[in-house]
């Protein structure tokens, strides 16, 4: 477990295994925004010391990986989530959500490592969500504000999810470390280029950027990595 703070605001950040996906949350007057959640009991308890009576799972997009603790977290506290219409649709499917390949990427890993994921890996998958959006939504979350956008690239149900005006959770369109990977299925170059890549370039050097994995680092720090994968 991580904290993050920036300005005022603190985040918990948790990672999922090997493949260090992230999860974030940020608590205000007894309520959580969770974005990406994994089961996490650490992130349970903290939530339980600030007395939090309810929370809104975001979604940056449908991948096991970053869908992983829906279920648990509905059976936990109260929990409405919310992602774009497309994503909506295959966190469903365990095809579309990948948790059916999602052995695959285990394959060349460590033996330890696989155990850990084993423990909570579900090849079939499947979630749903509360409430959906088509393009784009605004909310004001305890007096904060946060945008959601649709981001297909990286996948179809993708979304750039703005927390006030410096911060900004990409999911897997702009990772820290690797060039972003639109070759799985739903994933679109084109798409990439087009609808993503010229937001997040227009974006000022400095926002704070919350990686689907990674380090948090400003933008500056991270764009370079704002490019899709070359094919092998
Ligand atoms: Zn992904």
């Amino acid at each position: 477990l991580k904290i993050k703070k920036i300005g005022t605001y603190l985040f918990y950040i948790e990672s999922f295994g090997f493949i260090d996906s992230r999860m974030y949350v940020f608590i205000k007057n007894r309520k959580a925004i969770i974005i990406d959640p994994q089961i996490s009991n650490e992130i349970k308890e903290i939530l339980e010391i600030n007395k939090v009576k309810e929370c809104i799972i975001l979604l940056t997009h449908e991948h096991y990986d970053h869908i992983s603790g829906v279920n648990w977290w509905r059976e936990q506290i109260p929990c409405k989530v919310l992602c774009s219409s497309k994503c909506g649709e295959n966190i469903e499917n365990p095809e579309k959500n990948s948790a059916r390949y999602f052995n695959a990427l285990f394959i060349k890993k460590e033996e330890a490592n696989i155990k850990t994921v084993k423990n909570v890996y579900k090849d079939d998958f499947s979630c749903k969500a509360d409430m959906i959006y088509n393009d784009e939504i605004h909310l004001n979350w305890e007096g904060e504000k946060i945008y959601l956008r649709e981001a297909p690239g990286h996948s179809e149900g993708g979304s750039l999810i703005f927390f006030n005006d410096n911060i900004v959770f990409t999911g897997d369109n702009l990772v820290n470390g690797n060039l972003v990977i639109t070759r799985l299925p739903g994933g679109k170059k084109e798409l990439y280029k087009k609808k993503v890549q010229p937001v997040l370039e227009a974006l000022s050097p400095v926002t704070w950027i919350f990686p689907g994995h990674g380090e948090v680092a400003q933008l500056y720090e991270v764009i370079q990595y704002a490019k899709t994968e070359r094919r092998k």
